[in-house]
């Protein structure tokens, strides 16, 4: 019996109830990301216990059969109060963990999955409410690097000319696709047809701001993020890569705009 009954650390990210009122709650950890089954009624401590954005040590048991795996028991390691600050916060929380569930963990990055929103969810107490949403933004800029999809952004994708050079900027990205254009390759493109409304225009600022806030914190990279002029193409950027990297809409972002 016990041989059956594992361990694992790690945080519940998403928590969905059955028909039948059990309920099922995602979690994450280094070893994967577990569905697991609650049983039991609302009053239930588990229930309670196993909620989103709670880190918690877990036991659960195996069921070799039927290939599900039961929760059994919860040691609650940390919350987060930064996530009640506002609606934004809880957004911004809720829009990382959709990002995490629709990549599968950045593709199987587990344990970066997790150092990534442990993060976040720390620092979201010390952010204020403007700038909760751009913490969301930094958070899936930094997770194309996992993912394998971080855009170049030093050279034009096309001809392959330095941003840094004479007349390359203002550049473009075309909204759906991961190439950063010249001024010149996204002139082309245009007169080829792509229109003008579907290209998000970058200059040497939102360069030197996507490049920064890989090296920062969640909060000083929001409040860089929100001092960039204008802070609103950095944020359609990273929000065009990251629904064509999560291949679909975010849920999460739709609620901001
Ligand atoms: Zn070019």
């Amino acid at each position: 019996m016990a041989e059956r009954n594992e361990r694992y650390r790690g945080m519940f990210l998403h928590a969905k109830d059955t028909a039948r009122g059990d309920r099922i709650v995602t979690f994450l950890c280094n070893e994967g990301l577990l569905s697991l089954f609650v049983f039991g009624g609302p009053k239930s401590s588990l229930r309670s216990a196993a909620m989103p954005f709670v880190s918690a040590e877990i036991e659960a048991y195996r069921d070799k059969r039927s290939e599900f795996i039961k929760l059994t028991g919860v040691n609650i390691l940390e919350t987060y109060e930064g996530i009640q600050k506002s609606f934004s916060h809880m957004q911004t929380a809720s829009g990382a963990a959709e990002f995490v569930l629709h990549t599968s963990a950045f593709g199987g990055e587990y344990g970066q999955a997790l150092t990534m929103m442990t993060a976040l969810l720390r620092e979201l107490s010390k952010i204020d409410e403007r700038h909760a949403v751009l913490a969301l933004h930094v958070f899936l800029w930094k997770a194309l690097m996992p993912l394998g999809l971080a855009p170049d952004i030093s050279t034009c994708e096309r001809c392959g000319r330095s941003f840094t050079g004479k007349g390359a900027l203002p550049g473009r990205l075309l909204m759906g696709d991961r190439s950063f254009l010249c001024a010149g390759c996204a002139e082309e493109r245009r007169q080829q047809g792509f229109p003008a409304s579907a290209m998000i225009s970058f200059d040497a600022e939102t360069l030197g701001c996507l490049h920064a806030v890989l090296q920062l914190p969640y909060g000083e990279a929001a409040h860089l993020m929100g001092s960039t002029r204008p802070s609103s193409n950095v944020m359609a950027i990273i929000e065009s890569l990251a629904e064509s990297a999560g291949e679909g809409p975010l849920q999460s972002l739709r609620l901001f705009h």
